[in-house]
């Protein structure tokens, strides 16, 4: 059997190629940016909107890159970057290719230059890596108000650090409906201080951000049920601009 590989150049190795739609392939990318590598960062469906998707922050999160991919597959209701650190994909680690944690990398008022723990260094400086840079250069194409960032944890469930008074009705609405669709929980706090996150960065710039951590050690059978909900809560996302 012949294994066919998408010339995508930011799709990660994975075990089961997504089921590629070839009578509706995705829409050619924007480059904002390369990896330490030199891989492309790519952003689908580039256009300023109220939402952005972000896959694969966190390279060894396979779960988030796969989901991301069969978003984009399926036709995502917004601009999406499947893979934003595909070195680390590649490598299957968590961090970059420079072993920086990308999600303890942006600049924000909390940023610091101490690891935390030895799990989430920050990098030299905030945007110090080539690949938040390119995340910022996303932020600044799409200048979304919602972004929805794919990772994987030991146990799922979506973080919005935002109280619900602080979102539409239709927005808590959404969350409501794919939480149950998911069985997962909607929770305000990861529970311990992440300086440099999407969160923080968020929380400075207006911006409501939205963390979904996948069940780790998922399968691709296992992330499929989820694509339809999901396109769902992106749609929804993307059809208002969250004022924060
Ligand atoms: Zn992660």
């Amino acid at each position: 059997m012949t294994v066919k590989v998408h010339p995508m150049p930011s799709m990660p190795l994975l075990g089961d190629p997504p089921p590629w739609n070839e009578a509706a392939p995705p829409p050619p990318p924007e480059q904002v940016g390369r990896s330490v590598l030199g891989n492309a960062v790519n952003l689908y469906g580039a256009r300023p909107a109220n939402a952005l998707v972000i896959g694969g922050v966190h390279g060894d999160e396979s779960e988030a890159i796969f989901l991301a991919h069969l978003l984009l597959s399926a036709g995502c209701p917004a601009p999406i970057i499947p893979c934003l650190n595909p070195d680390g994909a590649l490598l299957r680690q968590r961090w970059n290719r420079n072993n920086v944690d990308l999600n303890r990398n942006l600049p924000t008022p909390d940023w610091q230059p101490e690891a935390l723990n030895p799990r989430y260094p920050p990098g030299a400086a905030p945007a110090s890596e080539p690949e938040t840079r390119a995340l910022l250069a996303a932020l600044e194409r799409v200048k979304p108000s919602t972004v929805l960032s794919l990772h994987s944890y030991k146990e799922s469930f979506i973080e919005i650090e935002r109280p619900e008074a602080e979102l539409s009705g239709a927005l808590n609405a959404a969350v409501k409906e794919y939480a149950q669709a998911a069985g997962i929980e909607r929770r305000q706090s990861i529970g311990y201080p992440t300086p440099g996150a999407l969160g923080a960065h968020g929380r400075d710039n207006g911006l409501l951000v939205l963390t979904y951590e996948l069940e780790r050690g998922a399968s691709h059978g296992e992330l499929q049920p989820l694509l339809q909900p999901l396109l769902k809560l992106i749609a929804a996302l993307e059809a208002e601009r969250f004022r924060g």
